[in-house]
């Protein structure tokens, strides 16, 4: 159950991952629709990240009337800052929550179900979008604007880590 993280004491709020995230869904640098965002509140100037838990929570996919939501296995597959052992674990896949558009009568059960706020209606398309960890390869992550200090990071559960192979 491998899933975006968004660290409050790294985080800067550059909102570059949303960026990332709408280019790579939307086509378009459109923060409006990123299936994450990260606030910074003007007057406490905490940060706080907005992430899908996936199938640790699925609340939405309880929650659709339709099955419309479903779970999909990725692979992960390392590029830009995402390149690095130490964020794989030992896990090369995993399983994520995909709207499946046909399917999706945008009743809303899932805007309302979802306990962070991370599926919305579509501005265009009239459906639920959401975040799928885009084929594998996080563009948030990828694209996180200092990779030595990486604010967004993929948690991996327990759960999925592959027993280390001694020689
Ligand atoms: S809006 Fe779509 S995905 Fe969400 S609960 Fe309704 S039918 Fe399911
Ligand atoms: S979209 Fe929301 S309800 Fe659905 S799995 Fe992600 S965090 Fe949970």
């Amino acid at each position: 159950m491998p899933h975006v993280m968004i660290s409050r004491k790294k985080c800067t709020a550059c909102h570059m991952c949303e960026l990332a995230c709408s280019l790579y869904h939307e086509g378009a640098y459109r923060p409006s629709v990123a299936r994450l965002r990260s606030e910074c509140n003007p007057t406490t100037t905490e940060i706080k990240g907005f992430t899908c838990l996936q199938t640790a929570c699925a609340k939405c996919q309880e929650a659709c009337p339709e099955g419309a939501i479903e779970t999909r296995v990725v692979t992960l597959e390392p590029e830009g800052a995402f390149d690095s052992a130490a964020k794989f674990e030992g896990v090369s896949a995993g399983h994520v929550l995909v709207v499946d558009e046909n399917k999706c009568s945008n009743c809303g059960d899932c805007y309302d179900a979802c306990p962070y706020g991370v599926i919305h209606e579509h501005p265009e398309r009239k459906v639920a979008y959401k975040c799928d960890l885009c084929d594998g390869t996080p563009q948030c992550i990828v694209f996180c604007q200092n990779p030595h200090v990486l604010a967004i990071d993929l948690k991996i559960d327990k759960a999925d880590r592959e027993p280390v192979t001694r020689a």
